[in-house]
């Protein structure tokens, strides 16, 4: 595996970097080991808080050059990577601020004496991160870690070598101990390695099923803790009070952000009563409006995909899909010859014997159903192997919180698409992977939650079982 910068727009090759060698990844580890046992463990949580809150600023500060990069790696759109910067410094500075108070120990008043719970870090943690938001990812991880004490090596996808180094950059810059954050260009086999190794204490993936399974069933096999945050096929369910312009509108957001490849963007889109039809060709006329070019071009709204292989992969499965039995309503096809450009695509009659049915479409090609009534959108929310977000469309915002209760995901958003923010928790359930990230939620999934507990005086009161 090369770690490989290519621009999608192009298929310029910008930049390789070689893999780092076994003895390498040796030596990062026992710096990491080191620096967790001798410095950043034992740091004040306010030191740590300095450091991590420098790195927000360097973010903010290096925004214009960060977001460039992401354009010239994945594709991002310029203004999109503008977005994603200033979210991830939020998410940087929000647990650099809060730490301090979510991890304060809490007094248990029980009624077999009186005990309390800290929290310490467990030691050296592995992160596997993917290319698609290639700050805002590592962000989600790295903060709320660091502040809870723990160390961090990370491997980030093998298209985002310089997105990679550029974040490692911003901790080195605000002074943070050499093995406090160590970015790794790593095969599989060494991120297996790794998980074996007794001084790493667990690892977090955000990424594809498979690498959930890989990954998840390693640190399995040796008792280490793990957050999944994998694959999703969001449902957008529109009810019937809904104004249809303005679910057109957020369909397009749910759908295209970041080219359609985003864990939480919407992919069904379920439209309940007679004005599915209506929704469905005034979607379509949006998508079309949707202008191709280059990523840095400010005008630009239609960015390529991350990849050939990414485009590929797409094409192959609207094909599959359409030997199915699947309709092609708009688009489905390559848009011109030269960069990984798709065609903004919405399928219909996608039965639940086609694959398609079950799959996660990660560009811009929109699933359409039509329900006859509210149950039978939530049947076919709810008929998915994922469970990652999803979001209700209502005039009646209490009747959709009813509907949103009725879903199995993880996250429901009320007449927005899904979303993600430093103080709201995010995860999913089923195929989508487990464990949250952000807010409280994200700083206490690896750390050690320690009772402490006092015998009541006299000590000498029968011990309870
Ligand atoms: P991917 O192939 O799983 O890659 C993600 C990361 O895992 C990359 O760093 C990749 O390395 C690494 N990787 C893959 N297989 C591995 C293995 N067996 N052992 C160790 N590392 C392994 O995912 P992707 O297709 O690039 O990313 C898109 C997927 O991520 C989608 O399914 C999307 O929904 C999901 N995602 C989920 C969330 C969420 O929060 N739930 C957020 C964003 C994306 P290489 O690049 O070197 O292969």
């Amino acid at each position: 595996m090369e770690y490989r910068s290519v621009n999608p727009a192009n298929g310029e090759v910008l930049r390789s970097f070689a893999r780092h060698t076994d003895d390498e990844v040796r030596s990062a580890l026992a710096t990491a080991d080191n620096t967790y046992r001798r410095i950043w463990s034992k740091m004040a949580i306010r030191d740590r808080a300095r450091i991590v809150a420098r790195a927000a600023s360097l973010m903010s500060e290096r925004k214009e050059s960060l977001s460039r990069l992401a354009a010239l790696e994945m594709g991002k759109l310029i203004s999109e990577g503008r977005s994603e910067v200033d979210l991830g410094a939020a998410i940087i500075q929000y647990y650099a601020d809060n730490a301090e108070t979510f991890l304060a120990p809490r007094t248990i008043e029980s009624k077999y004496g009186c005990a309390r719970l800290e929290y310490s870090p467990l030691g050296v943690l592995i992160g596997v991160q993917p290319w698609n938001y290639p700050y805002y990812q590592l962000s989600r991880f790295a903060a709320p870690q660091l502040m809870a004490g723990n160390v961090l090596l990370v491997k980030h996808a093998s298209g985002v070598p310089q997105c990679a180094l550029a974040f490692e950059r911003l901790f080195t810059d605000a002074g943070a101990p050499a093995g406090a954050y160590t970015n790794l260009f790593l095969s599989t086999e060494q991120v297996g390695t790794l998980i074996d190794d007794p001084r790493t204490r667990g690892v977090a993936l955000t990424g594809s099923e498979r690498a959930g399974e890989s990954l998840a069933s390693r640190a399995g096999k040796n008792l280490k803790r793990s957050t999944m945050e994998l694959g999703g096929s969001d449902a957008f369910i529109v009810l019937q009070d809904c104004d249809i312009a303005y679910a057109v509108k957020m369909a397009v957001v749910g759908r295209m952000t970041n080219a359609g490849q985003t864990c939480i963007g919407s992919k069904r889109f379920i439209v309940v009563g007679a004005r599915a039809e209506q929704f469905l060709e005034a979607f379509r006329d949006a998508l079309r409006q949707l202008k191709p070019g280059d990523p840095l071009d400010e005008t630009t709204t239609l960015a390529p995909l991350s990849s050939d292989a990414a485009l590929t992969l797409l094409l192959n499965q609207v094909r599959e899909a359409v030997a199915h039995g699947a309709r092609v309503f708009t688009g489905g096809d390559r848009l011109g010859n030269t960069g990984a450009y798709m065609q903004p695509t919405i399928l219909t009659n996608v039965t639940p014997d086609n694959p398609a049915y079950q799959e996660e479409f990660f560009g811009p090609v929109a699933l359409f159903f039509a329900a006859k009534d509210e149950d039978e959108a939530v049947a076919i929310a709810n008929d998915s192997p994922y469970g990652l977000g999803g979001s209700v469309y209502t005039a009646d915002v209490e009747h959709g919180k009813q509907v949103a209760s009725r879903i199995e995901t993880g996250m429901v958003f009320i007449n927005y698409p899904s979303m993600s923010a430093p103080d709201l928790p995010f995860g999913g359930i089923k195929r989508s992977g487990y464990g949250k990230e952000l807010s409280h939620m994200g700083i206490e999934e690896f750390v050690n939650k320690k009772l402490i507990w006092v015998a009541p005086a006299p000590a000498r009161a029968s011990r309870p079982a």
